[in-house]
């Protein structure tokens, strides 16, 4: 597929051409586990490396093949490996980067779930996970040892909407030699081109915009096959050869794809977060409407947060969007059509406005996700950062009170109804 196409034709058509064997016209779902071998020879030719090809779905399937394709040309990237889930993603991500006695430098304004994957997961592996505080560049640059495999943020942080700078952070990484990982889920490649501002590798949770509709688990990560990983002392693993591969050395025999390379061969040889062909189909169907729906959460959110901003009994909304936002600039340097649909906001009465105002809608639903078709309510100090200690909470700037929205694609006079309808109660 060439990727002279634009955006929307890539994001239909890339990937998967129909079937040769049966004509069918979308991605059919080979729900297989193993491939024939044609010959005793093709299978030892197929081990062996010297030939392309299918072996067992741990290690690659034709569904997800496609899926993989499709994201990293819409990234622009050099390869992609997907996951069961953008956790699986992440994790996997940082062992291909990282071992015990190492280091990685987190921003603290991540999802929860991340926060305990970093700081108490790896940590308990021997993987130190340094959280700065995103904005503060000196942090960054401080935070530097011998040690540290990579830098990590969010395109915009989870829950409260902020936007690093990715490139003076990009910045600070390369000149230490140091690989520069940003989780893309909120902006997918429709809104952020994370490659042209210094991401050298870029993770998605596809659970939430990618597959967009609520029904299927997945994560991938895109390689952009720009980080300098040869001669690079901080990766030995790249550069010496593996035993347990042949001997290859993945700095020098897989091209600019060394990472992605490696994160398949080994990592998920290994360790097995692999995608089931039916997740990827599901997410693939999303992908199909991704600007459509992307526009549509844009302009919805919006007019939401202009509508939240002029209520008299809210008292602050943290969405980029509004100009007052004090990210308006960097969403317009980074990410000038839109920043996702996930953002914050809080009511004069804190925690308990909070929760009346979540029971009291209609509409707009209770759960622990984003980026669905439907709108979305959460408060995260009671669930996806529940597991923070009150240090932790305030450092992402999550107070008692702060109601999380992910807005979906419904008519937006409806979904300000309902929040209005909502405020109102909760002031009751
Ligand atoms: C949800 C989420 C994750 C985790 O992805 P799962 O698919 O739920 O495992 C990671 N990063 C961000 C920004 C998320 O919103």
């Amino acid at each position: 597929m060439t990727t002279n196409y634009g955006f929307d034709t890539l994001m239909v058509h890339a990937g998967h051409t129909p079937d040769k064997d049966t004509h069918s016209r979308m991605l059919p779902i080979y729900q297989t586990t193993a491939y024939t071998f044609d010959s005793a020879q093709h299978a030892q030719e197929l081990f062996a490396l010297k030939v392309p090809g299918n072996i067992y779905s741990r290690l690659s399937n034709p569904t997800v093949d496609a899926f993989e394709a499709r994201i990293n040309a819409l990234e622009n990237g050099v390869g992609a490996l997907a996951f069961s889930s953008g956790h699986a993603a992440m994790f996997n991500t940082m062992i291909n980067l990282a071992s015990a006695g190492d280091e990685i430098v987190s921003s603290i304004n991540i999802y929860g779930g991340a926060i305990n994957l970093f700081g108490v997961t790896l940590r308990n592996l021997g993987i130190n996970v340094k959280f700065v505080d995103p904005d503060d560049l000196a942090a960054w640059e401080n935070a530097v040892t011998d040690k540290t495999k990579a830098f990590f943020v969010e395109s915009v942080g989870n829950p409260n909407a902020n936007i690093a700078d990715l490139c003076a952070i990009a910045d600070i990484a390369h000149k230490h030699g140091i690989p520069f990982i940003v989780d893309s889920t909120m902006t997918t490649p429709y809104f952020c081109r994370a490659f042209d501002f210094g991401a050298d590798f870029i993770i998605h949770s596809a659970t939430k915009y990618l597959g967009g509709h609520g029904t299927s688990m997945a994560g991938i990560v895109v390689d952009s096959g720009k980080f300098q990983f040869e001669g690079n002392p901080r990766f030995p693993q790249y550069n010496n050869p593996d035993p347990s591969y042949h001997g290859i050395v993945f700095a020098k025999d897989c091209g600019n794809a060394g990472f992605i390379t490696r994160l398949r061969a080994l990592v998920m040889r290994d360790i097995g977060s692999c995608l089931s062909p039916f997740n990827a189909f599901m997410i693939m169907m999303g992908v199909e409407t991704l600007s459509l729906r992307m526009n549509k959460h844009a302009s919805n959110t919006l007019a939401v947060a202009e509508f939240l901003e002029a209520h008299p009994l809210v008292e602050k909304v943290n969405c980029p969007v509004l100009k007052s936002s004090p990210y308006h600039e960097r969403m317009l340097k980074y990410m000038p059509n839109g920043c996702g649909s996930t953002f914050t906001f809080e009511l004069k009465g804190g925690r308990a406005a909070g929760a009346k105002f979540i029971d009291s809608l209609k509409l707009i639903s209770h759960v622990a996700n984003l980026g669905d078709t439907r709108t979305l309510v959460s408060h995260p100090a009671s669930t996806t950062h529940s597991q923070l200690t009150d240090e932790q909470l305030k450092a992402a700037g999550i107070s008692a009170g702060t109601v999380r929205l992910s807005i979906g694609i419904e008519d937006p006079k409806d979904i300000i109804a309902d929040i209005q309808q909502a405020i109102e109660a909760s002031s009751k």
